[in-house]
């Protein structure tokens, strides 16, 4: 029937085994793809509404050198950004380097010696440890003097509010919520629950700041978080909302005030969001955010997929075949190193880029035990594209996300089960 397009993945290594494992895995999954599909389609009709809201204009896509004084293309970019979270105002700029940058200048410039950040969902990703001074860093919040408080996930992932409630005191200035799960295999928080926690947090102190990191999240759901009371949202610009085209970036959209103190951050106090060149990455940065909910439906559907597969396989994954999905990070516990890394290697043997390489495990700065990542990336570490990593430790899980178009993500994960029948973990 479909000997053709067999045929041609016979010829990209993927044998007549795998290709049935994955053709009848698909099948099952056409009714859930229909409502990623309508979730893409009214946020890409909320992207484009605030685009033309925005008046983005064809001068918007130059950009400007230098100190960046009235730079129309970066300032109605970030009006775009606000328009979309629905917030006062935003901050969205090259400078900002990546998700942690983002993150970490949301923390610095809203937080005062003697003020204590809480973070109520547990243990936040890997290189906010640094950042807060969870684990001992140069720059941290703990050396100038601000404490940090967490209050775990009950089992099965519940909101400890009881503690919450005696965690929050005086100093209390400001609470993070990471949406997604991280290095984790806890579930990635809905927005819905999201906004329950925020809702009951500012019935206790309503003058902390609710910060929630964004990452992996954006255009999942039709809400964000700051549509349910967040006073900041934060992410990185290589992940969905860059639809692959950003090559660097970070946003913060928020209340003027806290954008505002970011901005003072990043640059200097005096000087603030005046200042900061857009260089010539402005069409790839408007052109991404126009391409992000349909590339993020595509990396959904590829999370989907992988998760049903390995499931089938006898696999740990989180969020499991049948959840509702909340971010486009797939987990599979593997149980093994040798699971991790084959799984990365098959991942990385799918890549546009960097298909002939083999990754390996590395101490990778901010993470406290090694790391396997496998990305062919058009923009380096971007995890939009199809990509996959792992800490070499148990339970061995491997977190696998992105996937430009469907199609793509779907040849990767064939890839990686191909690679672990090819080592002799699985058999089809
Ligand atoms: C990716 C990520 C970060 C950090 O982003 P980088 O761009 O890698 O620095 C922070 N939090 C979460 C939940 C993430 O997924």
């Amino acid at each position: 029937m479909n000997t053709e397009i067999q045929n041609i993945y016979k010829e990209l290594g993927i044998s007549d085994k795998v290709y049935q494992f994955s053709a009848e895995i698909l099948d099952g999954l056409s009714e859930r793809f229909k409502e990623i599909d309508k979730n893409a389609e009214y946020n890409q009709l909320k992207v484009v509404k605030a685009m033309q809201d925005s008046r983005v204009s064809e001068a918007c896509l130059l950009g400007t050198t230098g100190y960046g004084y009235n730079d129309l293309g970066r300032d109605t970019l970030e009006a775009v950004y606000a328009s979309i979270f629905h917030t006062e105002d935003a901050l969205v700029r090259p400078q900002i380097t990546c998700g942690t940058h983002a993150l970490a200048l949301a923390l610095m410039s809203n937080l005062r010696p003697g003020d204590e950040l809480l973070s109520p969902v547990g243990k936040p990703y890997d290189t906010l440890e640094e950042v807060i001074g969870i684990r001992p860093s140069k720059g941290s919040l703990a050396e100038y003097g601000i404490t940090y408080a967490q209050v775990d996930l009950l089992e099965n992932g519940v909101f400890d509010y009881e503690n919450i409630k005696r965690a929050i005191n005086e100093n209390t200035r400001l609470v993070t919520i990471q949406r997604s799960k991280g290095y984790q295999t806890r579930p990635t928080l809905s927005v819905r629950r999201i906004g329950e926690l925020i809702s009951f947090i500012k019935r206790i102190k309503p003058d902390v700041i609710c910060m929630v990191d964004n990452c992996y999240g954006e255009f999942v759901e039709r809400l964000e978080p700051s549509d349910v009371g967040a006073d900041m949202v934060v992410g990185s610009l290589i992940k969905n909302p860059g639809g692959g085209l950003a090559p660097i970036g970070g946003y913060i959209a928020g209340k003027r005030e806290y954008v505002e103190n970011a901005a003072y951050r990043l640059t200097a106090p005096g000087l603030g969001r005046e200042v900061g060149a857009s260089l010539g990455i402005l069409k790839d940065l408007y052109q991404g955010i126009f391409l992000a909910p349909t590339v993020t439906a595509a990396a959904l559907k590829g999370a989907i997929f992988a998760a049903n597969a390995y499931e089938r396989l006898g696999f740990r994954v989180v969020p499991d075949g049948s959840e509702s999905r909340h971010d486009i990070i797939q987990a599979v516990e593997l149980g093994s190193p040798e699971g991790v890394v084959a799984f990365c290697r098959g991942i990385q043997s799918a890549a546009p880029v960097d298909s002939f390489v083999a990754p390996e495990p590395w101490d990778m700065p901010g993470y406290d035990s090694k790391v396997i990542m496998a990305a062919g990336a058009f923009v380096s570490g971007s995890s939009i594209e199809l990509s996959a990593d792992g800490p070499i430790k148990p339970p061995y899980a491997v977190y696998f996300q992105g996937g430009l178009t469907f199609e793509h993500a779907r040849f990767g994960i064939m890839k990686s089960l191909q690679s672990l029948a090819d080592a002799g973990i699985v058999s089809f």
